[in-house]
C-alpha cells in the first residue's frame, strides 16, 4: 500500500523470555481502583462503578528509558499499576470468561500531570492532556500468562530514589482484573494488542527532574524510569 506520508512505527513491548514482541493497539486506564487511593483524592470508593479513560498507544515508555519532564505542569505524578495485555478481544466479555483474554502482564507508571487533572475536573473537561502526553505510558516487559499464569494477589509498590512512596496488594483492586474487561467490553470492543492499566494503591505524589521511579509488582519484572 501506498501512503502519501510515511506511516507511524507501531508500538510494541519487549516480552520476558523472548526476543518476540508484543504489539501495542490501544491503552486503556481505570481510574480509582484502590480504596485508600479513592479516598486519599477525595472519593467515596464504595459507591462509583469503574470508570475508564485512555493514552494513545504511542505514549508507551519502555523500561529504562528517561521520560523527559512534560511540559505545562509542575506536578507530575507517578502512580504504580498493574498493566494486562489481552491477547484476543469482543465484545461484551463475560466476567466468567474475561481472563481467557489475558496474554500477560506487566508493571506499568501511569504519569499524570496532576495540575492539569485537577483543572479538567473542576471545569468538567477531559482528561486527555493530563493522561495522554508524549511518554506518559511507562511499562515494563510483558509476562506471559503461559509462563507465569494469572496475578490475581501480590505486592504492588513503588519508590522514588530508593525510598518507597506506594505499597499495597493486587488483591486490594476494587474491581478485579476480569471485571475489569467485562466492564470495559461492554462499552467498546476489546482486541488484541489492547493494554489496560489497571489504577493505583494509595501514595501518589509528584516526582521532579533528576528522580528516578521505580515499580515492583510480585511475579513481574521491575520498571525504572529516569525523569530528566
Ligand atoms: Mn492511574
Amino acid at each position: 500500500m501506498d501512503f502519501v506520508i510515511p506511516p507511524p512505527a507501531p508500538s510494541s513491548l519487549p516480552v520476558t523470555g523472548t526476543t518476540a514482541r508484543f504489539p501495542v493497539r490501544r491503552i486503556w486506564c481505570v481510574g480509582r481502583n484502590y480504596a485508600e487511593h479513592a479516598r486519599e483524592l477525595g472519593h467515596d470508593p464504595e459507591r462509583e462503578p469503574p470508570f475508564f479513560f485512555s493514552k494513545p498507544a504511542d505514549a508507551l515508555l519502555a523500561d529504562g528509558k528517561s521520560l523527559p519532564y512534560p511540559p505545562q505542569t509542575g506536578d507530575l505524578h507517578f502512580e504504580a499499576e498493574l498493566v494486562v495485555a489481552l491477547g484476543t478481544g469482543g465484545k461484551d466479555i463475560s466476567h466468567e470468561a474475561a481472563l481467557d483474554h489475558v496474554w500477560g502482564y506487566a508493571a506499568g507508571n501511569d504519569f499524570t500531570r496532576r495540575d492539569l487533572q485537577a483543572v479538567a475536573k473542576k471545569l468538567g473537561r477531559p482528561w486527555d492532556l493530563a493522561k495522554g502526553f508524549d511518554f506518559s505510558a511507562a511499562c515494563g516487559a510483558l509476562s506471559p500468562v503461559a509462563a507465569s499464569g494469572h496475578l490475581a494477589q501480590g505486592r504492588i509498590a513503588l519508590s522514588v530514589d530508593g525510598v518507597q512512596r506506594q505499597e499495597g496488594d493486587l488483591s486490594e483492586m476494587i474491581w478485579s482484573v476480569a471485571e475489569i474487561i467485562a466492564a470495559l467490553s461492554a462499552s467498546v470492543e476489546l482486541k488484541p494488542g489492547d493494554l489496560i492499566y489497571t489504577g493505583t494503591p494509595a501514595g501518589v505524589g509528584a516526582v521532579e527532574r533528576g528522580q528516578t521511579v521505580r515499580v515492583d509488582i510480585l511475579g513481574l519484572g521491575s520498571l525504572v524510569t529516569p525523569v530528566i
